[in-house]
């Protein structure tokens, strides 16, 4: 049966993504050996790494102000090496959710933190808009889209200082002016590749500016001086990343991108809302495109399991909520097909039917 994967993270590839990097790991680009056991230095891999920056660059349009390297230690690692490299006095933040709120812990350990707004006070259901970033602040760190509590920013704040961000789980998603941000961080495994490289579009020259001495693997210029190869990259994730990047580029760039996510969302919400067994959980104008957040109305809280069990007869698979929100949750990266939420949408019809 076919399964319709609705994962947060890791979570669903192109098809094309993944035959292509079983493939390599059978027979690596003619060599006769798997991608697994050849020399990150040799022409063939080094072409992939290259490949693959290049293809970031050109689809997100990146001035050469900036640079792209490939890095380790998932996103987690950029809470702190974001301030390592960039914080010397002053940092603004905007808590949105809990990746937010791990970015503003890691930054305490460098220098002062100002947290502009939260939403904490209501559970992460909704983004702040009323606040007022300190001109002296270095910079101003978002998290553009809330994988956990499903809102995303719809409008990049214009806030006079330079924008970081934590594009995890929408990076390619929309149209980025990459030109207002010093540091642009994504772990891959929500829109691009397996979970193991993180990519980081950095402003070479916002680089050098702090005084404490930053450990070599630290220093994004030690990454950009060496081509993103300084020690061995993860090459499985960066091979099947530069396949993601060549889907992308052929069904046309991010635009194309963007108005399928637009279309799925609306699809899904729209269903959300009209449906008397459910609701959305999150401020309508905030309503993540990649990450769908909803729960049963109070009166049919109990019918939470059912609808579980019966969904995944149809294949459904990865919609159970975080935890920390419950309900349900269902992912609709880029690689997801319109296809499977329609048949979301049509198990949520049909149960409401059956009630
Ligand atoms: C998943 C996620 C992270 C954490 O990524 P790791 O690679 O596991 O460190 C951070 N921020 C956002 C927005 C995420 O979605």
């Amino acid at each position: 049966m076919k399964k319709h994967n609705f994962y947060a993270g890791p979570s669903i590839l192109s098809e094309y993504t993944i035959r292509n990097t079983a493939e390599a790991v059978l027979n690596f680009a003619g060599t006769g050996l798997s991608l697994l056991e050849v020399s990150h230095r040799g022409k063939e891999f080094v072409a992939v790494n290259d490949e693959a920056r290049a293809l970031v660059k050109e689809l997100l349009d990146v001035p050469d102000t900036h640079e792209v390297v490939f890095l380790g230690g998932g996103a987690s690692m950029q809470f702190c090496m974001a301030p390592y490299n960039l914080l010397e006095k002053k940092a603004s933040y905007l808590d949105t959710g809990t990746w937010s709120s791990k970015a503003i812990k890691e930054a305490k350990l460098f220098g002062e933190v100002v947290v502009v707004a939260s939403s904490k006070d209501k559970n992460y259901t909704y983004i702040p808009k009323d606040y007022a970033v300190a001109p002296d602040s270095e910079y101003f760190h978002i998290t553009t889209n809330n994988t956990i509590y499903g809102t995303q920013i719809k409008n990049i704040p214009q806030v006079g200082v330079p924008l970081v961000a934590d594009m995890s789980s929408d990076i390619f998603s929309r149209p980025v002016d990459v030109s207002k941000y010093n540091l642009i961080y994504a772990g891959a495994q929500k829109n691009l590749a397996p979970a193991g490289v993180t990519i980081a579009i950095v402003r070479k020259d916002a680089l050098g500016k702090v005084s404490r001495p930053l450990p070599s693997m630290i220093n994004y210029q030690t990454h950009i001086d060496n081509d993103s190869m300084f020690n061995t990259p993860p090459v499985l994730p960066i091979f099947s990343a530069l396949q993601t990047l060549k889907w992308y580029k052929e069904q046309g760039g991010i635009p194309v991108l963007q108005k399928k996510n637009e279309e799925k969302a609306a699809i899904l919400y729209d269903e959300i809302d009209r449906n008397r067994l459910f609701r959305g959980t999150t401020a309508v104008e905030d309503r993540s495109l990649m990450n769908v957040c909803y729960v049963m109305n109070d009166e049919y809280r109990d019918l939470e399991e059912p609808f579980s069990e019966y969904a995944k007869k149809q294949g459904i698979v990865g919609i159970k909520g975080h935890r920390s929100v419950g309900g349900f949750r269902a992912s609709l990266y880029n690689a997801m097909p319109i296809s499977s939420v329609e048949v979301l949408v049509e198990a949520m019809k049909s149960f409401e039917k059956s009630i």
